[in-house]
């Protein structure tokens, strides 16, 4: 075992492991690399989509946003939004302090763009459902 946590083997490959969570049998998938960051084995996944998930967590993780932003003039205070694609992983919680700050006003659209182009990750940031505006009391 290495300082950082990792496991090296005798050749000095770096083995770093990963659940994967593209469904729920939770396949434990390792990644192995030469001492030139090089992938040189991916193992333990049963499934295409493992095996993508294990390069692509060991190489560019990236998660998907989902959350809600405040409302003025809406039925209901809070609109829920989510990025359109996955973002870098340590972009995560930036995007959503940024997020915590935005406020829209009704009426919102499905699809409606919140935020274009997050953190300049060219994902944008969409409503994930209709809001209407407050109903207005009768008399
Ligand atoms: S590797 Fe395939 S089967 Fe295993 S958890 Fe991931 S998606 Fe599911």
């Amino acid at each position: 075992m290495s300082d950082d946590g990792h496991d090296l083997d005798q050749d000095e490959h770096r083995v770093t492991g990963y659940l994967c969570i593209g469904c729920p049998l939770g396949c434990r998938l390792e990644v192995e690399e030469d001492d030139h960051h090089e992938i040189v084995e991916v193992r333990g996944f049963s499934c295409r989509r493992g095996r993508d998930f294990a390069i692509s967590e060991h190489t560019d993780p990236r998660r998907m946003v989902t959350t809600t932003v405040a409302v003025e003039g809406g039925r209901w205070a809070r609109l829920p939004v989510r990025s359109v694609d996955p973002i870098p992983k340590d972009l995560v919680m930036e995007l959503c302090a940024t997020l915590r700050e935005v406020v829209v006003r009704a009426p919102v659209h499905l699809g409606d763009v919140i935020v274009a182009d997050a953190l300049g990750t060219g994902v944008d940031v969409v409503a994930s459902r209709d809001l209407p505006t407050a109903e207005r009391p009768s008399g």
